[in-house]
């Protein structure tokens, strides 16, 4: 009987790098191959994985898809399979992580020409339309995280397993949840990163979003909400419109090509109609005349970065940052180390290498496009595997042991070259 060996290469106890190299039938299949990004530092990439014959891309974020050109560093490489617009986004967020390193001064090991020999490789694949590699079956479902994120079901020879990459259960404006019609497993992979913390309910995310929006206009400020260019803003516009908001949205920074891609894939989303609608009410900002006139008028304004780390938000933040009626949204986590996290801590944050104190008024939401904590243990519940492996997560031990504990199942988390599982 063949069998399937799995490595958990990279990612295992942490948020970033998610890397997972399954063997099985002589080919080496690699499930993501991410980088992470760390505030003020180098980025970080996963080991070098040798002769891949194929990568399985869950979605076009850096942290499952920023080490990929490294694998062609000579031209050659593998093919890499994904949903059509996740090639779109990868795109835009490899060129932009050369860019952002360039500005830094840091180094980064690959350019322009890898990111385009990543992008000519790439073959589309479609949710629940099974393909082979070589004697491998794999089929995606719908991740319901951003746009185009896949889960990956492999099988083998009778043996099976399902790599999640990131994933939602809960919908959202934008996404439907993932899809869990997915054949019993032998093997779960899962990402973990809300093992140990509950999201607030949506609405009321929104609602809150509504009020500090409408409040910041009747007091004579602007609104500036930050957030992720891919998905992020334009779920955000959406909440607004939903929630009665009829005036003008400006959208800044490399949101403006998200949502082009974005629409351009219409079908990847919930409401396509209902996308185009938004869409269409939405300004896009090009030119510092337009920039510049909305930054002192009453507007709201929607643009990256998320976390504040750069992006037109900083010149935003610096002519607002003495007007205590204009407010500053921030619609995610902000990890320890970026300037979000200063000003959500500090009140201060440094732009243009000056230390500032901002007198907006500063909110944090929750607007997270992964699976809460019940969500997590919704998919071990429903696909019901013989053995789980938690990873892209802080606390993927504990959680491990949580999981034999509550469902008398295998679990444990494995992780580096070397330490294999097999099924
Ligand atoms: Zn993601
Ligand atoms: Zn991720």
């Amino acid at each position: 009987m063949g069998r399937m060996t799995v490595q958990v290469v990279s990612g295992y106890d942490e948020v970033g790098k998610s890397a997972v190299l399954v063997e099985a039938g002589g080919k080496r299949i690699l499930l993501d191959y991410g980088m992470k990004l760390v505030p003020k530092q180098e980025p970080v990439f996963p080991p070098p994985v040798e002769d891949v014959d194929a990568v399985l891309l869950t979605h076009a974020h850096l942290d499952h898809s920023g080490a990929i050109p490294t694998l062609f560093k000579n031209g050659r490489g593998p093919a890499i399979y994904g949903i059509d617009v996740t090639r779109e986004y990868s795109d835009i967020l490899l060129s932009d992580a050369i860019k952002v390193a360039r500005i830094r001064g840091h180094s980064i090991p690959f350019g322009m020409r890898e990111v385009r020999t990543t992008l000519s490789r790439f073959r589309y694949v479609e949710y629940g339309v099974p393909f082979r590699i070589g004697e491998v079956e794999v089929i995606p479902f719908n991740a319901g995280h951003i746009p185009g994120s896949a889960m990956y079901y492999l099988s083998y020879d009778g043996r099976s397993m399902l790599y999640t990459g990131d994933f939602n259960l809960t919908e959202t404006r934008l996404m439907p949840r993932a899809d869990l019609d997915i054949p019993r497993v032998d093997l779960l992979v899962m990402e973990s990163t809300y093992a140990y913390r509950e999201h607030p309910e949506r609405s009321g995310q929104e609602q809150l979003l509504r009020n500090l929006v409408e409040d910041a206009l009747k007091r004579g400020g602007s609104a500036v909400v930050a957030g992720f260019a891919i998905g992020r803003l334009v779920e955000v516009a959406m909440a607004l419109r939903s929630r009665g908001f009829r005036g003008p949205l400006f959208l800044d920074g490399m949101a403006k090509r998200g949502l082009d891609i974005t629409e351009a894939f219409a079908d990847r989303v919930k409401d396509p109609d209902y996308l185009r609608y938004v869409s269409r009410g939405i300004r896009r900002v090009n030119g510092w005349n337009l920039r510049k006139r909305i930054a002192s008028s009453r507007s709201v304004i929607l643009t990256t970065s998320g976390m504040l780390e750069g992006g037109p938000v900083h010149f935003y933040i610096k002519r607002l940052k003495d007007d205590p009626n204009s407010s500053l949204t921030l619609t995610g986590y902000q990890i320890q180390g970026t300037e979000g996290r200063r000003l959500l801590e500090e009140g201060k944050m440094t732009l243009d290498d000056e230390e500032v104190r901002v007198e907006m008024r500063v909110t944090q939401l929750n607007f997270s496009a992964h699976a809460s904590r019940r969500n997590l243990l919704e998919l071990i519940r429903e696909i019901s595997p013989k053995t789980v492996i938690p990873m892209h997560g802080d606390a993927t031990d504990r959680f491990a042991e949580e999981i034999s504990e509550r469902y008398g199942i295998s679990a444990f988390s494995i992780g580096g070259l070397g330490e294999e599982v097999t099924i």
